[in-house]
């Protein structure tokens, strides 16, 4: 299918963004990769789309602070190959391994992936856990929205009307921690059925916080703090289970994601613990 008619405008700064993105039924073009199919698929059909590409201040990755910056227009190869993003959320990194294929890595930016809201994208669970900061403009000014109150639904965020994200803000963290992120899926870079991120703080060999975002099994990825239950397998699992509502659908039954997250929650945990010792040594 062809998509349905639309006006184009690709501003060359956020402030003439912010003015194409005021007019009614507008959309966010960023790297393309989820909503060209959308378009040709008339699921999406926006009056005016507004590619912020041409908007080179929101290119790049920066530490700024304690924070690591992503830009919008970043595309995913850059925050998986970038040194930056390794030394400081390598989480992110762990993620994006398992995010597409190497074509739509090239172009989809990690941003989109977050602005997009996908239950099922690695990103997603990845600004959950980590407690990221989306950046927002609008014709009413700037404003930052923590990722626990951004996501509120599939597909959905709390982003209002006329708004965009400019960037990702991530916290920094030190060597004492470690991630990983692990997923089942039909084929390597499909979306996931089930994924987990782990993330935890070692000290002196004993674990002293443990988290973990859940994600493929809710409308939103699930964030569990487990540091009273990741040495006892079976709370664990029972506390994992009372609190994910996986669905049925043609790729999975419920109960088979269940399964999966059983397994993936110990394996994550265990991977994130194994990299906090690596990255201490
Ligand atoms: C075959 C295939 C497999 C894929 N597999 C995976 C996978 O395994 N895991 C995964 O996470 N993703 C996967 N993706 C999606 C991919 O990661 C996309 O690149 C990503 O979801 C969206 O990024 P984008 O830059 O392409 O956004 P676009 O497609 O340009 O936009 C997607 C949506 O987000 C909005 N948006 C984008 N940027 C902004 C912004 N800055 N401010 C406000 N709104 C914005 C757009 O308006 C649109 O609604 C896959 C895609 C394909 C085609």
């Amino acid at each position: 299918m062809k998509p349905s008619r639309f006006q184009y405008v690709r501003p060359a700064s956020i402030p003439e963004a912010v003015v194409a993105l005021q007019r009614s039924n507008s959309k966010v073009l960023a790297g393309g990769q989820s909503l060209t199919p959308l378009l040709s698929m008339r699921l999406a059909a926006p009056e005016v789309l507004v590619d912020i590409n041409g908007l080179t201040e929101l290119a790049g990755i920066e530490v700024r602070g304690s924070e690591l910056w992503i830009g919008a227009i970043a595309r995913h190869q850059e925050v998986l190959t970038h040194p930056l993003v390794g030394a400081h959320v390598p989480l992110l990194q762990q993620a994006l391994t398992h995010v597409a294929h190497p074509v739509i890595r090239n172009r989809g930016t990690s941003v989109g992936s977050i602005a997009h809201a996908d239950p099922a994208g690695e990103l997603t669970a990845v600004a959950a856990l980590l407690g990221a900061r989306i950046h927002v403009a609008s014709a009413q000014g700037v404003r930052d929205i923590p990722a626990k109150e951004f996501f509120v639904g599939p597909l959905e965020s709390s982003l209002l009307h006329g708004e965009f994200v400019t960037g990702v803000s991530f916290p920094i963290f030190e060597s004492s921690w470690g991630s990983s992120c692990v997923e089942i899926a039909r084929r390597h870079g499909d979306y996931a059925l089930a994924g987990v991120c782990a993330l935890v703080h070692v000290d002196g060999g004993l674990i002293t916080s443990a988290t973990i975002a859940i994600f493929s099994v809710a409308g939103t990825p699930v964030v569990i703090d487990v540091i009273d239950v990741c040495d006892e397998s079976e709370k664990l699992d029972q506390k994992v289970q009372s609190l994910i509502e996986p669905d049925t659908d043609i790729h999975a039954t419920a109960e088979y994601r269940r399964q999966l997250v059983k397994t993936l929650v110990v394996q994550a945990l265990t991977e994130a613990r194994s990299n906090a010792e690596s990255r201490r040594s």
